[in-house]
């Protein structure tokens, strides 16, 4: 599978069929879809089933909240949905490709492609500048150098942080970081999102903001979106929370919305 970046808007032209709507009177696309999803670890005689068969299924342009408590599984997902644990068992489908039995080197070539990660230490390079680890996605991805700067430049232009393109990823605060890191994540305008705790390691006022983005860039670009989260208010505002509870998932009742005033 290969693709281009086309040189299009940080809000994006996708064609209907990247939109989710594919034409006449089909259903949405769908992004991802699981079946019996399973992941065990063992090691040292240790055996931990971190997932036990789970079952989902995103449309395109979904935005889910996975909720959990610490070691419920969140980031188990997250790694094997993106390939960077292999599943024990289970069937994974990305945009109608079954994906679960690809090799690492096929793995790496469908997150170039179609996958954007974003982790909670914000894992940037830091002998890059921000300009620089937000433009290698895309050129990794085929974008040309001038495509390539063109949608950093939105996405940095879209978070707020125009000016911090020569900077080192040091020099930043911890939400900044996080914002390239959005930003690296969504440059080669991937088809799916996988973020997981993105803001457990910034201040509750920086969180919501960083969660404000998320929920902007979800819209303007109609990419879909996984978070794992604890943050309650952010499940209120997504279209879907899930909960994960001992490697299984079920849906999350939505919170009641806080009374006006
Ligand atoms: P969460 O992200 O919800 O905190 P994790 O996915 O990190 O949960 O962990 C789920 C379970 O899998 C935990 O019991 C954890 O100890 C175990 N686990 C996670 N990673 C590994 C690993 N590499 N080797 C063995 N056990 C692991």
């Amino acid at each position: 599978m290969s693709r281009s970046v086309p040189p299009r808007g940080v809000r994006g032209d996708r064609s209907p069929r990247e939109q989710g709507g594919s034409g006449g009177n089909r259903p949405p696309e769908t992004t991802l879809r699981t079946a019996k999803l399973v992941k065990v670890y063992r090691a040292d005689g240790v055996t931990v089933e971190a997932i036990r068969g789970v079952d989902i299924e995103l449309a395109a342009g979904e935005f889910v909240a996975i909720m959990g408590p610490s070691g419920s599984g969140k980031s188990t997902l997250l790694h094997v949905l993106g390939g960077l644990e292999p599943a024990t068992s289970g069937e994974i489908w990305l945009r109608g490709e079954r994906v679960d039995r690809l090799s690492t080197a096929g793995w790496a070539l469908l997150r170039r492609q179609h996958i954007g990660f974003v982790f909670q230490f914000f894992n940037l390079l830091s002998n890059m500048t921000v300009a620089d680890n937000v433009e290698l996605p895309a050129l990794l991805a085929g974008a040309t150098p001038r495509q390539a700067r063109r949608r950093r430049e939105e996405l940095l232009a879209e978070l707020g942080i125009a000016g911090k393109a020569g900077a080192a990823p040091a020099r930043l605060s911890g939400g900044e970081q996080q914002r390239v890191a959005l930003a690296r994540a969504l440059a080669n305008e991937p088809s799916l999102l996988l973020a997981d705790e993105p803001t457990g390691n910034l201040d509750p006022h920086t969180a919501e903001e960083v969660h404000e983005l998320f929920l902007k860039l979800n819209r303007e670009l109609g990419i879909t979106m996984v978070i794992a989260t604890h943050n309650e208010h952010l499940t209120r505002s997504v279209g879907r929370a899930l909960r994960l509870e001992e490697g299984k998932l079920r849906d999350e009742p939505k919170p009641p919305a806080p009374a006006p005033g």
